[in-house]
């Protein structure tokens, strides 16, 4: 046991999965002697292009799919927008509505919501407490105008497969088309697009041991769907560069290990998971796993301890050289701790205290076993208190006050920086007599920065200017009982928000408030609206 605490243990391979070295090995020629263009005339180069095809071929034959229909990207984020925008385009005569599901990734959510922009209605159908999609709201949500349903096979937070079959049934009776998601499930889970009725399927490499930057979109011929990227006639003139040839080698061969490899492998990890989550159940109380018990990935756990923070359990699981990943706090904003965990109906302060672990077929039963006994450790030093959040804390953490924006607001001030991690922005409503009428909050951080802004914004409200002034960070701190320290930096933010909003304040009336200096508001702006 002590000895591999040395060595790190890795369970995000849903964030990312090591290269297998037969794929490094396979890539290698492409990058020293085999480096030509696929384009160009020269039998050294056309070596490439056959490469490139053999690739394809081993790729579509998992998929059963015709290997003309398999175009290369630069990976699962470009495909994702490739399906979904141009599909939006094309087929825009017939309609301009989508249907999506509530827990995609955000190369999905983020692409329909630029298409809401442009015009196109999109429906986001909510999925059940397992985060499986229901049906019944896919079908009620159809419309004469529907022209694409796009669903994930596999979710990349609570492992949920999707009821992929009955979608693309519902889909082809409809004649509506269709697109998945299928990141996570490529390689996990067989796939077969013509008995999925699949039209359209995204797929990445450095999710099965292939490298980054590699990925693909099936698109099942005759669909009318037009090049995302412009230039060259790379692709059947259909996604233009040149081709990322030892990408595509590295996909191809990472593929055809993950294909060969699949039965015997994911019977070994459903073994090593159903250990983690049975035990984990078990022997930690106020515990629940998120996604569905059965129809899941077979590298993906993913649990909720009441009671705790996320954050500060990956934090200390990182001190045990344990790499997990949490759906809450700092990484997805305060108020929303992580859309998926939220989708399947958890309540914000459990969402906060969530763990994914994802395994690969190197993940060892010795493994799990110390991760086990890390987590059921630090669990229970974090409810004991050695970062444990005062009560107030916790109650404005978890039921923050006065959240939202104000419509025409006297003030409004932002600080911090995204790139940290903490924003905060505050809405002042103030009277005639300098009176805050109404305070309200936005903030983009972790459990301690919502607390904070959240009194803050108590604090304030009723108070005369010159006395919202003079409220201190400490004051903020105070009020909740303390923080622990390691959450200070969070506190920090509210004394900045309240003068910055009082001098946008003052710069719109035109008044000069004593004491009051000129805030630094130093953030990314794009940002921040990119995340609230
Ligand atoms: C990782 C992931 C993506 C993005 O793929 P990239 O190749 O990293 O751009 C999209 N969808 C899901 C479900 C993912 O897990």
């Amino acid at each position: 046991m002590e000895k591999i605490m040395e060595k790190k243990i890795y369970l995000d391979n849903a964030a990312t999965t090591k290269t297998r070295p037969e794929v490094v090995e396979a890539m290698l020629p492409y990058f020293t002697e085999l480096y030509g263009n696929p384009s160009s005339i020269y039998e050294f180069a056309s070596q490439n292009k056959k490469a490139v095809n053999q690739a394809r071929g081993i790729i579509s034959k998992v998929l059963n799919a015709d290997e003309k229909d398999i175009y290369f990207t630069g990976g699962g984020t470009e495909s994702d927008n490739w399906a979904i925008k141009e599909t939006a385009e094309a087929y825009k005569e017939k309609g301009n509505h989508i249907i999506t599901s509530a827990i995609e990734h955000h190369a999905v959510l983020h692409t329909c919501e630029w298409l809401e922009k442009q015009g196109f209605e999109v429906t986001y159908i909510r999925v059940d407490e397992n985060g499986v999609l229901k049906l019944d709201e896919l079908k009620a949500a159809i419309r004469p105008t529907t022209i694409l349903i796009s669903v994930m096979f596999a979710n990349n937070e609570v492992g949920t497969i999707q009821p992929v079959k009955e979608i693309g049934e519902i889909a082809k009776a409809n004649n509506i088309l269709f697109h998945t998601d299928a990141v996570q499930a490529f390689g996990q889970v067989p796939i077969d697009v013509e008995e999925l009725n699949i039209d359209m399927l995204s797929a990445s490499a450095h999710k099965v041991n292939g490298p980054k930057g590699i990925g693909l979109l099936y698109i099942r011929k005759g669909l009318k769907l037009r090049s995302f990227i412009h230039g060259g006639a790379q692709e059947r003139h259909r996604r233009a560069g040149t081709e990322n040839v030892p990408g595509i080698i590295g996909f191809g061969k990472a593929i055809e290990i993950a294909a060969e490899t699949m039965e015997e492998r994911t019977e070994r990890e459903i073994k090593l998971r159903d250990l983690l989550i049975e035990r984990i159940l078990a022997e930690i109380p106020y515990t629940r796993l998120n996604g569905h018990r059965m129809k899941r990935l077979p590298n993906n756990a993913n649990f909720s301890f009441q009671f705790i923070e996320g954050e500060s359990l990956l934090i200390m699981l990182d001190m045990e050289n344990i790499c997990g990943s949490s759906g809450s706090a700092c990484t997805s904003g305060s108020l929303d701790p992580s859309h998926v965990l939220l989708g399947i109906g958890l309540p914000h302060e459990i969402a906060h205290g969530s763990l994914r672990l994802t395994l690969s077929h190197e993940t060892t039963e010795e493994e799990i076993k110390y991760t086990i006994e890390k987590i059921r450790e630090i669990v229970d030093k974090l409810r004991r208190g050695i970062i444990m959040y005062s009560e107030k804390v916790m109650d404005h953490f978890s039921n923050p006050r006065n959240v939202g924006e104000i419509e025409n607001a006297s003030g409004v001030g932002t600080v911090g920086n995204a790139k940290c991690g903490d924003i905060m922005r505050i809405y002042l409503d103030i009277d005639q007599d300098g009176v805050i009428k109404d305070c309200k909050f936005k903030t983009f951080g972790c459990g301690a920065a919502v607390a904070t802004s959240s009194m803050a914004t108590e604090l304030v409200m009723g108070m005369h200017i010159n006395e919202a002034l003079k409220v201190t960070n400490k004051a903020v701190m105070d009020a909740l009982d303390g923080l622990p320290p390691v959450k200070v930096h969070c506190s920090l933010l509210a004394e900045e928000a309240i003068h910055a909003a009082l001098w946008d304040y003052a710069q719109k009336h035109n008044i000069i408030i004593e004491g009051l200096e000129q805030p630094k508001t130093d953030i990314g702006e794009e940002e921040v609206e990119e995340e609230y």
